[in-house]
């Protein structure tokens, strides 16, 4: 029995309480899956990714154990550095955060089941992921190439990042030309929410990301079924599987509400005294 004497970490978690957690998590995980095959059309299978940012590596090893799910999804390097190590190494992880250049070398060559980076937005990046999964395949053979999606900027926001809908292609062609350790996937979007929240009008963001793919599918003289759309989250993920998503990033339905970081940030620019 633990007790405030004894050496067990405080850290350490009640049975009942990680049993509740795991009933929670596999809970909404299920609920999310049957919402996507409710939508998903039987010819077109869509993959979830699980988006554990700011959640502890226990949750996704409770959810891992529980369902088998291998698909998860990471927005800051840093996390996905300290996690990939401790988790199973079957986990097939997607970094889906804002890709900063410095780190893309580290995360394609130190993360052999890193499955896909979906945040790619400039080839300087695109280089720079290359360069980190041909180190990688010299030590170890038998690992993938690192497959990438490229970020598109399909709202024209300034606060988001992503290729502009008219450099895609250019980016696209550099992947397949100049990148050989790299497979291009396909595209993601993160559109503006408020557009999937107007339920008369189907998002545009989506609609311009499919469009976006099916012409560059032509450029490049391939199937449109061979580049897949990562498009939908926890709030509009039904309606991305609608104009045909083959990839969602759920976080919040299936993990919970994460702490807010903008609160951090709030309160540092209160305390911030103007000059
Ligand atoms: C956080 C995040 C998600 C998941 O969002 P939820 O609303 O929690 O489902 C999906 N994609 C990206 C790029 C994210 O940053």
């Amino acid at each position: 029995m633990s007790s405030s004497s004894s050496s067990i970490p405080t850290s350490e978690v009640p049975e009942a309480e990680m049993a509740a957690r795991a009933q929670a998590l596999v809970s909404g995980f299920h609920s999310v899956m049957r919402r996507i095959s409710a939508v998903a059309s039987p010819d077109r299978s869509v993959r979830l990714v699980a988006v554990s940012k700011r959640k502890p590596a226990s949750d996704i090893q409770a959810l891992y154990n529980a369902t088998k799910h291998t698909h998860y999804g990471e927005n800051y390097s840093q996390e996905l550095f300290e996690k990939a190590p401790v988790l199973p190494s079957d986990i097939q992880w997607h970094f889906i955060g804002t890709l900063q250049t410095n780190k893309c070398k580290q995360l394609a060559s130190s993360i052999p089941n890193l499955w896909a980076v979906e945040s790619l937005d400039a080839s300087k990046k695109a280089d720079a992921l290359n360069k980190g999964r041909a180190a990688l395949l010299e030590k170890n053979p038998d690992a993938q190439k690192l497959r990438v999606f490229i970020q598109v900027n399909t709202s024209g926001e300034e606060s988001k990042s992503g290729c502009e809908p008219s450099d895609t292609l250019e980016l696209a062609k550099h992947i397949i030309e100049k990148c050989p350790h790299l497979t291009l996937q396909g595209f993601m979007t993160i559109g503006d929410i408020a557009r999937s929240k107007e339920s008369e009008v189907p998002n545009e963001d989506f609609i311009l990301l499919s469009k976006t793919r099916d012409e560059i599918a032509k450029s490049l003289g391939r199937e449109t079924n061979t580049l897949e759309l990562s498009m939908g989250m926890s709030e509009d993920y039904e309606q991305g599987i609608k104009l045909g998503a083959t990839n969602v990033r759920v976080g919040t339905s299936i993990f919970g509400a994460r702490p807010q970081k903008e609160d951090a940030a709030a309160k540092k620019d209160v305390q911030t005294p103007m000059p």
